[in-house]
């Protein structure tokens, strides 16, 4: 079915720094005509929430959404898995998994995002011990270029499972996940202020362990962390009291919002008030704008033991960039066996910028960003800009090869093949 007869004049990203150059997009509402449109449809891509910031999701042919497709909400409460369908956003759904008694192990600071756009792109929270997204997924439902559907499971072949998750839209049209769940918790989060980026350095590991998920906010303006937020379960009968002081860091007693002149209205529950998992472990609230609504946003994943380093090779060139930036975030995420994963392999800390909406201004930037994080093997979020030669990110990924081999197996043809792909995946 189209959608409208010039349906993409002015169909742009979340973030309006980039124009998808589709030709047509088409919005199914049912599996069979979603296979229709994939038999007879070329070149190809899925649409999510669009809040990647550069092209992955673009395509000079045809794209799809997913909007209109049934909603799916299947609980396994024997097995502990929901199944969702490949179109729903994690916040249209949380609400009612916790009222059922269950929760996922994590969240992005935004419930906005598509659970199939954000798995593919290994979109993460934070946490030592939480795996980014895509790690709580047990099966896919994906229907490849000919128009069949493939199960790509956990529990089956494990190989092209570890494949498929983290797809970057390459494989095919991801039709539903299933999802790992455990009991549903509580949370609080709390904050500190003004933490010396020289206590963060000599006690990285402390910090990010005294939580279940940690994240540093700071415009490198200073040498200072502006911001320490803390989000820790709350087990029945919870005593906890936050100390004071944290390491050198005071603990906020009014809602602070990362980039402080915005408001926090658009946060979700600061000073220790317990609530819902889905209603801390985000940043930001679903029926709000998330983060600064006019930026940009780059983000790099490196081994969490150079994390002392990487923040002093930062912290040394903040000059040349603190201008053109909003906020930086820094995070932890454990390893996974996700071949495409940023973090595979490899317990990972991640280094965030929110930028000015100025791309010559951040295009000038981030080499030297990239070069300060070079010697650490920065591996780039696929959903956000960056400018790292191809050659440079497919060289992080050991598993690279194995995944182009899947990606031709399952699209011998190259429907679902786009630019961003032929860059970072396909070149020779
Ligand atoms: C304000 C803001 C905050 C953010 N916060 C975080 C954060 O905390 N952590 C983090 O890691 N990232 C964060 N991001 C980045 C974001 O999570 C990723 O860009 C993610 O991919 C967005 O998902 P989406 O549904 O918008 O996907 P899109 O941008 O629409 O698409 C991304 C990719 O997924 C593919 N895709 C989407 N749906 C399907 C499907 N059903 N089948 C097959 N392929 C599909 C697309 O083809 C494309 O390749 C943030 C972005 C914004 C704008």
């Amino acid at each position: 079915m189209e959608l409208h007869g010039d349906p993409l004049a002015g169909l742009t990203n979340w973030a309006g720094n980039h124009a998808y150059g589709a030709a047509r997009i088409h919005e199914p509402q049912s599996i069979e005509e979603l296979q229709e449109i994939v038999r007879d449809t070329r070149p190809l891509r899925v649409l999510g929430s669009r809040h990647s910031f550069n092209d992955i999701a673009d395509t000079t042919g045809h794209l799809l959404s997913l909007r209109l497709m049934p909603r799916v909400f299947e609980l396994d409460r024997a097995a502990g898995t929901l199944t969702v369908d490949g179109g729903v956003r994690y916040g249209e759904f949380a609400g009612a998994l916790d009222a059922a008694g269950f929760a996922l192990n994590n969240l992005a600071s935004l419930p906005h995002i598509s659970v199939a756009g954000a798995c593919g792109t290994a979109t993460h929270g934070s946490g030592d011990r939480i795996g980014n997204l895509a790690t709580a997924v047990s099966a896919l439902d994906v229907v490849t270029a000919d128009g069949e559907t493939t199960v790509f499971a956990r529990d089956g072949d494990t190989e092209a499972f570890n494949g498929a998750v983290v797809s970057l839209g390459g494989l095919g049209v991801v039709t539903s996940l299933t999802l790992d769940l455990q009991p549903t918790f509580q949370m609080r989060q709390d904050l500190y202020e003004h933490l010396p980026l020289d206590g963060a350095v000599a006690n990285f590991d402390e910090i990010t362990a005294s939580a279940d998920s940690v994240s540093l906010f700071t415009d490198w303006s200073e040498p200072v962390v502006d911001q320490v937020w803390l989000k820790r379960r709350v087990p029945d009968g919870d005593t906890f009291e936050p100390p004071p002081d944290f390491f050198g860091a005071t603990i906020a007693t009014v809602p602070i919002h990362p980039i402080r002149r915005m408001s926090t209205a658009a946060l979700t529950e600061q000073l220790g008030v317990p609530g819902p998992w889905h209603e801390r472990l985000p940043h930001f609230r679903m029926d709000h704008m998330p983060s600064s609504g006019a930026e940009l946003q780059t983000e790099y994943l490196i081994p969490r033991e150079h994390a002392p380093d990487a923040l002093l090779a930062i912290d040394g060139i903040r000059d040349r960039f603190a201008s053109v930036l909003q906020i930086s975030e820094v995070r932890t995420i454990a390893s996974d066996d996700l071949w495409m994963s940023t973090a595979f392999g490899r317990a990972s800390v991640a280094f965030h910028f929110t930028w000015q909406p100025d791309w010559g201004a951040v295009r000038r930037v981030l080499p030297d960003i990239e070069n300060a994080l070079a010697p650490f093997d920065p591996r780039p979020h696929w959903g956000k800009v960056f400018t790292m030669a191809p050659e440079t990110v497919r060289s992080s990924y050991a598993k690279l090869p194995q995944f182009a081999a899947l990606l031709e197996r399952h699209d011998p043809t190259g429907k679902f093949r786009n630019a961003f792909l032929s860059r970072y995946i396909f070149a020779a």
